[in-house]
């Protein structure tokens, strides 16, 4: 990167604590861009982040599957294996080739299909059962158990997908922050690659959530210490379904995070993948993707919470002790 983004950065990473203290209910009352700021008048790790990944963990299937290529015509098995060949020859990333070809085919074919358009096809994509009230049920669950008051509970989505189409679906409303692939409609004939999240790329957006840096037009880069980090990874939980979620659910569980792998209802490939997971340690638990209260995937959340907001107490009390 240049000397002139390095610039930025240190500016950046001096204001950002405040700006997320005051976006999150404004726990902290320093507004100061200074490091060596007044000590903080309340304990403010209190923010406990739920991430997701999109294809394959809160939908059975590519969100591209349910609309965008049926009204092509265009079979999915085909059209993925098409893109990994493509993305093979060439050397190309696969996300890139799949976000471009996509495109193109429907060029082919006379369809034009704008942002929009995309939009509306999230209507379309089914999700695994009761997600829908999930995030309702998950907050009358951290309600019912947090003893530490001023706990909040923020849901976030990091996928390769595309943010147009999440925009669309129903649960958009539920997610504090979405952060996807996105197309560029404007100076191209074709739509282009605005942003490509790739499965070590996720990685970004995890640091993002931790630092408080959600601003993408603020780098992420600078050093930011760690008790100037407003959600510690530690206060985190990462769903995913698979191979492309494990960059990060390494890193979320080496920082002292949790993670969770879910597989379709049918053993299988899925299942499989999540066995593999969990023996390799890249996850605390794996469960059927059902978000029903009371399945096996919410037990599990819930004793993960439960062990977030234990943890959030005892750093309170060891805060409340050491500030004299
Ligand atoms: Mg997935």
């Amino acid at each position: 990167m240049t000397e002139r983004a390095t610039g930025r950065n240190k500016e950046r990473d001096d204001e950002a604590p405040a700006r997320e203290s005051a976006s999150s209910g404004g726990s902290s009352p320093s507004k100061s861009k200074k490091k060596a700021a007044a000590p903080r008048e309340t304990f403010d790790k209190k923010t406990i982040a739920l991430v997701y990944d999109f294809d394959g963990t809160l939908s059975p299937r590519p969100m591209q599957e349910y609309s965008f290529l049926p009204q092509l015509g265009i079979d999915p098995k085909e059209f993925w294996a098409e893109c990994g060949r493509i993305a093979r020859e060439q050397g190309a990333d696969p996300l890139i080739t799949y976000m471009h070809l996509m495109y193109k085919k429907a060029k082919e074919r006379g369809i034009r299909i704008d942002r929009a358009d995309l939009v509306k096809q999230g209507r379309d994509v089914e999700l695994f059962p009761g997600v829908e009230e999930w995030f309702d049920a998950i907050a009358d669950y951290i309600k019912i158990r947090a003893e530490s008051h001023g706990v909040q509970l923020r849901h976030y989505l990091v996928s390769s997908g595309l943010t147009e189409i999440i925009e669309g679906t129903k649960i958009r409303k539920h997610f504090h922050n979405v952060f996807a692939s996105e197309y560029w409609f404007d100076p191209y004939e074709l739509p282009y690659p605005k942003r490509v999240i790739t499965d070590t790329g996720k990685t970004q957006y995890l640091f993002r959530i931790n630092k408080g840096i959600e601003d993408l037009g603020e780098s992420i880069n600078a050093h930011m210490p760690e008790s100037e980090r407003p959600i510690p990874f530690s206060n985190m939980i990462y769903f995913g379904d698979g191979e492309t979620d494990v960059p990060s659910m390494a890193l979320t569980r080496k920082s002292g995070g949790h993670a969770i792998a879910v597989h379709p209802e049918e053993k299988g490939r899925g299942f499989d993948t999540c066995v593999e997971l969990f023996r390799a340690g890249r996850v605390d638990f794996y469960a059927a993707a059902d978000y029903r209260r009371g399945s096996d995937l919410f037990k599990r959340t819930c004793l993960l919470l439960d062990r977030i907001l234990a943890d959030i107490r005892v750093q309170e009390e060891i805060w409340e002790v050491g500030r004299f």
